[in-house]
């Protein structure tokens, strides 16, 4: 009986095959008209240095933080902590403490978030070309652990004119006189081992 039901099905299932070839072919082309840009947009698979699980990240950070560093959001205008914050001090990574930025090079550039003209190390935060919202930005990350900070303009003050708009919300403010400098200690074992936990899903 079952014998009989594949040889009935046979001539269809061949033809689905035929079908699948064909659509196949037809596709190529198209494929070939997708800019490469679209197709090596790989950048979530990087890996760095720093990894901190989800769970943890959950419990330790608010949404916003939360929402800000690890899905790439934006808090809104003028509604972040540090925007209008004139004190000395060094602002670190909220995710992993590394140091980005210090007080000196802040400035008031009006947008709403806090801005600065340079950086601590050059190396401290990496850029990416982000097409979203139908726009060319550059995207700023923590080169450490990939949090997303905010966005990078060239429209900045000398000597740099340079602007990093940053969100406050992945952003830890050390004031200069904070007894509490040592910020490698709580971090733990992230800094030795490059590939010892690689978490990629
Ligand atoms: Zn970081």
């Amino acid at each position: 009986m079952a014998a009989r039901l594949l040889r009935s099905m046979a001539p269809h299932t061949s033809m689905a095959l035929l079908q699948c070839i064909h659509s196949h072919k037809s596709a190529r082309p198209l494929l070939a008209l997708i800019p490469p840009t679209t197709l090596g947009t790989c950048r979530r698979k990087k890996t760095w240095p720093k990894t901190f699980p989800e769970e943890e990240l959950r419990k330790r950070l608010t949404p916003m933080q939360y929402h800000v560093t690890q899905e790439k959001g934006t808090e809104s205008a003028f509604t972040g902590k540090y925007t209008d914050n004139k004190e000395e001090g060094t602002y670190q990574c909220v995710i992993c403490g590394a140091p980005l930025f210090t007080s000196d090079k802040k400035f008031d550039s009006g947008s709403g978030w806090p801005s600065f003209f340079d950086l601590i190390n050059k190396d401290s935060i990496t850029l990416t070309d982000d097409f979203s919202y139908g726009m060319h930005r550059v995207e700023t990350t923590c080169s450490q652990c990939g949090a997303h900070l905010g966005h990078f303009f060239d429209d900045g003050p000398r000597p740099t004119k340079k602007r990093y708009c940053i969100n406050s919300a992945s952003l830890n403010f050390r004031a200069k006189n904070s007894p509490s400098e040592e910020v490698e200690a709580s971090g733990g074992a992230g800094q030795s081992a490059p590939s010892s936990k690689n978490e990629e899903l």
